[in-house]
């Protein structure tokens, strides 16, 4: 657990970027700092392991005063990622990783294991080691400095922007893998980031900062969407909140309708008048038929109507809404958890679902 008691920084030109910050940051969860450019995030990270000293306040890590602790051995117990993964040039991807453990005096070889071991557990392919930065991906070097903050085994990690500069689609796969750590590794993680989309995908809580180094507002993801604490909050997590709200809903009990379906690879039968749902032999949903479409014999491949997103019965609410809005034929296609059709869902159904809530229409 770590706390912030009254904490202030001014630096020396008279800017204060952070004031009286008071928050409790709870161990084994994600908790994310966001808010927009050179609002204090990043000075508030970097007091919590002493890179930034603060002007006045105190903050603990498990009750004790971090200023009783020695920097460099306080640092020991916090694994540190910034964006860029701010690795060693000059050094393989193996050694990079090993530093850490090297300078907490562990032997060559032993280090070495370990670092080998981690290069494993964020993803990467053995082959990596012997390479160099400069011979990665942004994300993959990512991966690696996920690695190395994590050599020493830390109980805390600070995390500043660590996936800013990659491509949106690489930065979900880091952020995937972040979470599935997370499940393994329990460690209590401050992670900054200016993106409101990434703060609630992967914060437990999220502590949302306004200009001049103030906490406008802290707790979950669903409570800051849902229940904005002012105009700032409102307006910096965005008009689409409600849409993005829909996240933390889950759905259950959606009751799914049925349609027609035809297996690709038998015979299809007469032409039909309604959109028909294609279904591959283990009953994953391939496609649609369009209505009239006329099938020679055996239902192929080919010819069918793609279809939009598959809703999995079960999780938030906002992917059944886009499967009914992405569908060609309006009507949402469900699957279980294999993927299999269960039935289908419309975007009315779904609005209603959320009329009806429990969690909005007790307000809880
Ligand atoms: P964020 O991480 O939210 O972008 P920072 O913590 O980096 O914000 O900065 C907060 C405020 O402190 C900003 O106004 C920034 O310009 C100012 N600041 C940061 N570092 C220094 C410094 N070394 N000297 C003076 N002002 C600084």
């Amino acid at each position: 657990m770590i706390e912030f008691r009254d904490v202030t920084k001014q630096y020396p030109d008279g800017t204060i970027a952070v004031d009286k910050l008071n928050m409790t940051v709870d161990a084994g969860a994600i908790t994310v700092f966001v808010g927009p450019s050179g609002c204090g995030k990043t000075t508030s990270l970097r007091m919590v392991n002493r890179m930034i000293e603060a002007t006045s306040g105190t903050i603990l890590i498990d009750g004790k005063d971090i200023r009783d602790s020695e920097p460099a051995l306080l640092r020991r117990g916090i694994g540190y990622v910034i964006q860029q993964a701010g690795l060693f040039p000059h050094r393989t991807v193996l050694d990079n990783v090993a530093t850490v453990p090297l300078l907490s005096g562990w032997d060559k070889r032993k280090a070495r294991a370990r670092a080998a071991e981690l290069l494993e557990t964020v993803g990467l392919p053995a082959e990596f080691a012997k390479r160099y930065p400069v011979q990665l991906s942004g994300g993959q070097q990512q991966r690696v400095g996920v690695a190395r903050a994590l050599a020493a085994d830390p109980p805390i990690l600070l995390m500043d922007e660590p996936f800013s500069a990659v491509d949106p689609v690489v930065r979900e796969d880091l952020q995937n893998e972040l979470l599935r750590l997370q499940g393994e590794l329990d460690k209590t993680i401050i992670f900054v980031t200016h993106d409101i989309d990434e703060a609630v995908r992967i914060g437990e809580k999220v502590a949302v900062f306004r200009k001049g180094g103030v906490l406008a507002q802290y707790g979950t993801p669903a409570e800051v969407l849902r229940d904005p604490a002012d105009e700032f909050v409102a307006s910096f997590v965005g008009r689409d909140r409600g849409y993005r709200g829909l996240s933390f809903l889950e759905a259950d009990g959606v009751a799914v309708g049925q349609i027609t379906t035809a297996t690709v690879g038998q015979p299809y039968g007469d032409t039909k008048s309604e959109w028909v749902l294609a279904l591959d032999e283990h009953g994953r949903p391939c496609g649609w038929v369009a209505p009239e479409s006329k099938v020679d014999g055996v239902l192929r491949t080919d010819g069918l109507v793609s279809g939009g997103s598959l809703y999995t019965a079960g999780t938030p609410l906002r992917g059944a809404l886009d499967s009914a809005l992405s569908s060609p034929t309006s009507k949402g296609v469900v699957v279980d958890t294999e993927g299999k059709y269960v039935g289908v869902i419309s975007a009315r159904q779904v609005l209603d679902l959320i009329e009806n809530h429990p969690r909005l229409v007790s307000g809880s």
